[in-house]
């Protein structure tokens, strides 16, 4: 089923305890659609870069099916830019600069071919964009995520209520689900949240796993344990890649199917964190994937005595 996603396409610098990249590929956009390949080829991509950003990166995502029409590529500025710095348990982190730069005065503009995509995945980036998005849409999406930060909840928390408005499933972190419900509970903030138009609720709490929220219903997935973490940039955007990418190659969006979504998404996200920024994302194979499922499996298989 088609799939259309928006978000950043940038430049990153990184710190983490085991090293320093700079300006390397990220971006929300670029994890979610890196990711998505992996289980569906209708891809359309809407976003923007500034004539800095390598051809060839845009190449590799269209070898993979991607469709880049909805790309926008503006000559004479600069792509988005962010950069971070991990502590020491590399679940926190602190944004040391965010550049809009193209993102600043960017309109979306959706394919003609995207129009009616059945799975609209709104990734992180001004909530503006991700609603001029919807705006375009000629048929109703049968699902719309939306995946946003802290960043947004401080400069632009109105118009991100808007938007929520529209959406199905939000998919955040714990902090942020406190931030955005005004909850320390995360029970009590999918409470808050789900009076503001999402029906599902995804707290991602990194390293602790994630949590699926849906009427009165809770599922837990963990995160699966590594030997090391190298860097968790797109982390959180990989997860969507993977949540979306496999309901959108099911086609149901059962909550006993959101189940397996998510244990994708972690899935996707483990493999995300092994290495800096895109790298262990570019050339995974499906026997890879499938065995870090049934690795997931295992570390759920319990039952109880009779
Ligand atoms: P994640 O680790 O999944 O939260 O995503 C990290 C990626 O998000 C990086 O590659 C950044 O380029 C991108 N990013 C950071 N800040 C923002 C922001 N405010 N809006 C959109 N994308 C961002």
């Amino acid at each position: 089923m088609s799939l259309l996603t928006v978000g950043t396409v940038a430049f990153d610098d990184i710190e983490t305890p085991f090293g320093r990249a700079e300006k390397v590929i990220g971006g929300a956009c670029t994890y979610i659609a890196w990711t998505a390949s992996y289980f569906t080829d209708k891809i359309f991509v809407v976003s923007v870069v500034g004539d800095d950003f390598p051809q060839h990166e845009l190449d590799n995502l269209t070898e993979r099916g991607v469709n880049l029409d909805g790309l926008e590529i503006v000559q004479g500025e600069k792509s988005f830019f962010w950069a971070g710095k991990y502590h020491i348990n590399m679940n926190t982190r602190d944004t040391l600069d965010t550049q809009l730069n193209v993102l600043a005065n960017f309109n979306p503009v959706v394919p003609e071919a995207a129009k009616n995509a059945r799975y609209v995945m709104l990734g992180n980036l001004t909530p503006e964009i991700q609603m001029g998005v919807l705006d375009q849409m000629t048929e109703k999406p049968r699902l719309v995520v939306l995946d946003t930060m802290n960043f947004w909840m401080d400069i632009a928390m109105d118009s991100l209520k808007k938007v929520l408005k529209r959406v199905d499933v939000l998919t955040i972190n714990d902090e942020e689900a406190r931030q955005l419900s005004g909850e320390y509970s995360l029970v009590k903030a999918w409470q808050v949240i789900r009076g503001m138009g999402p029906k599902y609720l995804v707290i991602k709490k990194g390293e602790h796993g994630a949590l699926l929220f849906h009427e009165e219903k809770i599922f837990f997935a963990p995160a699966l344990p590594l030997a090391e973490v190298f860097d968790p940039t797109g982390a959180g955007d990989t997860f969507a890649g993977g949540f979306i990418g496999y309901l959108a190659s099911t086609d149901d969006i059962s909550f006993e199917n959101m189940k397996r979504a998510i244990i994708y998404g972690s899935a996707m996200a483990s493999f995300c964190v092994e290495k800096f920024s895109l790298d262990r994302l570019r050339n995974l194979t499906v026997p890879e994937i499938s065995d870090r499922m049934s690795a997931f499996v295992n570390l759920v298989d319990f039952k109880l005595p009779r």
